[in-house]
């Protein structure tokens, strides 16, 4: 069979549109619709020094290679920036994906430690929250989002960008929804222009097993052994859900995302009104302190 496009042979076929694709055109079509979600909410100003937050994961190097093609005839210019957890065992191996894709491809490539920013690895971080009800992914989450801000303001990057795709952003909406965090619900707005860190995710629209496709059909190389402290719970009941609901009704997906957009932006009008500056650090948050301040602090965790 014939791609829809082109004389090519069909690799991938797009349930939710019915498109049969070959291998180019469904790269094609990936960075088509990364450069639209871009342009749609602003996502990057001419002349922005774009930080991509690489972990070594599928997500993370499609994205870098994505931009990188969009960036070619694009105003814009790209940074890695990569955090070291000290996971023993684990992370060793993605640093050395990263480091040489970004060579490959010609891309400036910063490495981060939580050794180095916070005096202390995950590990030992871990054995510290006796007294904190967090998982570990909480801390780690808080402990990257610092150490990601540190790199971007060392490579002079305007704007920090995340391989996050359309399923982990319907995901963490039904996380936030379930716990009653109405107030992160009206964060969710992919548009980074009223906030004072600017963050990304060109991949909101893009579906996350097109993104494993994208990965495979590019040869690029990833991390696939996932992380030995991984324990995301309910988010892995939701993603197996959500997959079904898919697989029974093609476009789901994409029907949910733009009802969250809507939810997101009628939430966003009143708590924007809530919004403080926490007295920290001087990120948006609606306490005194910023969530990843009083982890910090509460953990006694010392801060770049
Ligand atoms: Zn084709
Ligand atoms: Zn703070």
């Amino acid at each position: 069979m014939n791609c829809d496009y082109c004389e090519n042979a069909v690799v991938y076929s797009r349930k939710y549109s019915g498109e049969s694709l070959c291998s180019d055109c469904f790269s094609k079509s990936i960075i088509r619709k990364a450069a639209k979600t871009i342009s749609k909410y602003k996502m990057i100003n001419s002349g922005d020094v774009v930080g991509v937050a690489v972990s070594g994961g599928k997500d993370s190097l499609s994205l870098l290679h994505t931009l990188k093609q969009i960036s070619l005839n694009h105003n814009f210019t790209l940074r890695a920036i990569t955090i070291d957890e000290g996971i023993p065992g684990y992370r060793d191996e993605a640093l050395d994906i990263v480091h040489s894709f970004c060579n490959k491809i010609g891309i400036e490539h910063g490495v981060y430690s939580y050794k180095n920013l916070f005096g202390t690895t995950l590990e030992q971080s871990l054995e510290m929250r006796e007294k904190e009800k967090i998982s570990s992914c909480s801390i780690c989450g808080i402990l990257r989002r610092r150490a990601i801000d540190f790199g971007a303001k060392e490579l002079g990057v305007d704007v920090v960008a995340t391989g996050h795709n359309m399923d982990d952003f319907i995901q963490t909406f039904i996380i936030n929804l379930l716990s009653g965090d109405t107030n992160k619900i009206g964060w969710m707005s992919p548009d980074p222009t009223d906030k004072k860190a600017r963050r990304i995710k060109p991949f909101c629209e893009i579906y996350e097993n097109e993104i494993v496709f994208y990965a495979f059909t590019n040869d690029i190389p990833f991390q696939s052994e996932q992380c030995p402290h991984m324990n995301e719970g309910i988010r892995t009941e939701i993603r197996d859900f959500l997959n079904l609901l898919e697989k029974n009704r093609a476009g789901i997906k994409n029907n949910m995302f733009k009802s969250i957009l809507k939810v997101s932006s009628k939430l966003k009008e009143e708590t924007g009104k809530k919004w403080k500056i926490c007295s920290k650090c001087g990120t948006e948050c609606t306490g005194e302190t910023c969530a990843v301040c009083s982890t910090l602090l509460n953990l006694g965790i010392g801060q770049p």
